[in-house]
């Protein structure tokens, strides 16, 4: 991949200050207050229907919240949309395009040329598992491969701050890892700003620096662990001395 926040790249900080979003009488977030340093990977865990994809949704400037103010590297969220890549819960690829055009699209949306936009993204179908899929059509993929698809069309964006709504939910448990390591190992490369929603605690203290507990409805943090961190992540822990052994 080309540069991302961490060659020359600016590394983000993200705010969420006392957010609240109601939908008309349903109160979905009060007074959130979430708080990421720039290049920190942070997890948020909650029940669902607890907000968190509402919270994703304020964060990347789809939607405003109600009271309250999101900041991404201090400018308002809704002004800062162009910084934050964004994969949603449901996989949105289109059914009548194929996988490297589903893949490409985002760039493409940013104004990088089609022709220049597809490379970009094919070079990263290996490392997603994808190769040999790139004419395909997402109904000839699996549940997992569509999530993989939908994630590469995000990272690809290459912005400082990465959101992803439980990205490995529809993967297998060794698929799962693999990915789980790929993340570790591009976030250190990278140093992106990631916000993680999860429901795998496990997952939570594997990749992040810090957990994020969210109450049920309304949401509002309740807890912030910090992750106690020594030696690498991902791909190179693998080399650490206990895995060796
Ligand atoms: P989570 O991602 O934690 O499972 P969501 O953020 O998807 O939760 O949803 C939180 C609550 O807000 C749910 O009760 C959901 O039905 C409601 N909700 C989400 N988006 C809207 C919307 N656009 N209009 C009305 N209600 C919504
Ligand atoms: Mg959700």
């Amino acid at each position: 991949m080309g540069a991302g926040a961490g060659e020359g790249g600016h590394v983000m900080s993200l705010e969420v200050r006392g957010a609240g979003k109601a939908f008309g009488t349903l109160e979905v977030l009060r007074e959130l207050e979430l708080s990421v340093r720039p290049g920190e990977f942070a997890a948020v865990i909650g029940p669902s229907g607890s907000g968190k994809s509402t919270l994703f949704n304020l964060i990347s400037g789809l939607d405003t919240p109600t009271s309250g103010e999101i900041l991404v590297d201090g400018a308002p969220a809704s002004v800062a949309s162009g910084k934050v890549a964004y994969m949603p819960q449901k996989d949105l690829l289109f059914p009548w395009r194929t996988v490297l055009d589903n893949t490409a699209l985002g760039l493409e949306a940013q104004g990088v040329r089609k022709k220049e936009a597809r490379r970009r993204a094919g070079e990263l179908f290996e490392a997603f598992g994808l190769d040999g899929f790139q004419s395909s059509y997402p109904f000839q993929l699996s549940g997992g491969m569509r999530q993989r698809a939908a994630l590469l069309r995000t990272v690809v964006l290459e912005r400082p701050v990465l959101l992803l709504d439980e990205p490995f939910g529809a993967l297998d448990s060794l698929t799962r890892t693999e990915m789980q390591l790929w993340l570790a190992d591009m976030w250190q490369r990278y140093r992106w700003t990631v916000v993680l929603v999860t429901h795998d605690i496990r997952e939570a203290v594997l990749l992040a620096d810090t957990v994020h507990v969210l109450s049920p409805r309304p949401a509002t943090v309740v807890e912030r662990v910090e992750v106690p961190r020594s030696g690498p992540r991902g791909l190179d822990a693998l080399a650490e001395p206990e895995f060796a052994a």
